[in-house]
């Protein structure tokens, strides 16, 4: 496995995998790889003759009292975990090769991002659609995968990729779980061992929230508060949104239909954890 540090390398190495004909196949992370972050890894693989992994802890996606400081990290271990999983090229640029001075555009993607994480988090997604937007200009990936775990994100991706013609396939992979339903995510290292017993309220509010709707029960709103007095009974949790929104557009469904989804975000002490799922599952 290559580890590239620089644009200028990472290009230069997939014209010459492209114009021999190999397919590439991109896994953009923000590294503290866990099985969720290999998962995408072993799909990419599947899918395309090499795959490349990003690692970029972006800041401009990070607002300004958010944990971009303390965001875990483990470089060692990160490049260990690619070349496992067969990873042919590791990108790992620095602030100044993303960033250069004088750095000024953005990539802007309007209605998707203005609901759920949107509201809390603005600018959030401009630095995550400006972020991918370079990577795949210095990656040339024909495929790219992406975590259904970021449920809005990957929406967004899809949509900018359909709106600037970028020729790029994108992919949705399942959101991957620890034994107990806790949706993997690297910030689940902050958590302490009463927190994390408590992150359990989101998986257990989708299942709850699924069980209802496979009694019938409809009704958006209804359910939401169903969901909210579940999540309330835990101290440590604060609810930042519970919505049941369309699949595609991510607006509200007052009626829960094939295409609902249920999307939580919480703060579990000082850990923002978000998670997701289908209601109807055929
Ligand atoms: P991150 O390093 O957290 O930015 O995540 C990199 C990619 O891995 C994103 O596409 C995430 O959606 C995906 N991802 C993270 N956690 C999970 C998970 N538990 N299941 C599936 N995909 C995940």
């Amino acid at each position: 496995m290559k580890i590239l540090r620089t644009a200028a390398e990472m290009t230069a190495w997939s014209n010459q995998e492209n114009s021999q004909g190999r397919t590439i196949c991109l896994v953009p992370t923000m590294g503290f790889f866990h099985e969720g972050h290999l998962s995408l890894m072993r799909m990419a693989a599947s899918l395309a003759d090499h795959v490349v992994v990003s690692l970029f802890v972006n800041p401009m996606q990070f607002g300004p009292n958010e944990d971009l400081e303390g965001y875990p990290r483990d470089f060692a271990r990160d490049c260990d975990l690619v070349e496992r999983q067969g990873g042919a090229v590791l990108f790992a640029p620095d602030h100044e090769e993303m960033y250069p001075e004088g750095f000024q555009t953005q990539v802007l993607v309007r209605k998707l991002t203005s609901p759920l994480c949107g509201r809390k988090r603005p600018g959030h997604f401009v630095g995550v659609t400006t972020v991918v937007s370079k990577l795949f200009h210095i990656v040339k990936p024909r495929i790219a995968v992406f975590g259904e775990k970021d449920y809005q994100q990957l929406a967004v991706i899809r949509r900018m990729t359909q709106d600037l013609n970028m020729d790029i396939e994108i992919k949705g992979h399942p959101i991957v779980r620890e034994p107990d339903g806790l949706a993997m995510s690297s910030r689940n290292s902050y958590l302490s061992a009463g927190e994390r017993q408590a992150a359990l309220c989101l998986y257990k509010s989708i299942e709850a929230c699924r069980e209802q709707v496979r009694k019938g029960k409809r009704d958006s709103l209804r359910l939401i508060d169903g969901i909210k007095i579940i999540l309330q009974s835990h101290p440590a949790v604060a609810i930042e949104y519970v919505a049941i929104v369309d699949e595609i557009t991510l607006t509200d469904c007052a009626t829960v239909d094939r295409h609902s989804i249920l999307a939580l975000a919480v703060k579990v002490g000082k850990t923002r954890l978000i998670d997701n799922g289908k209601l109807i599952i055929e």
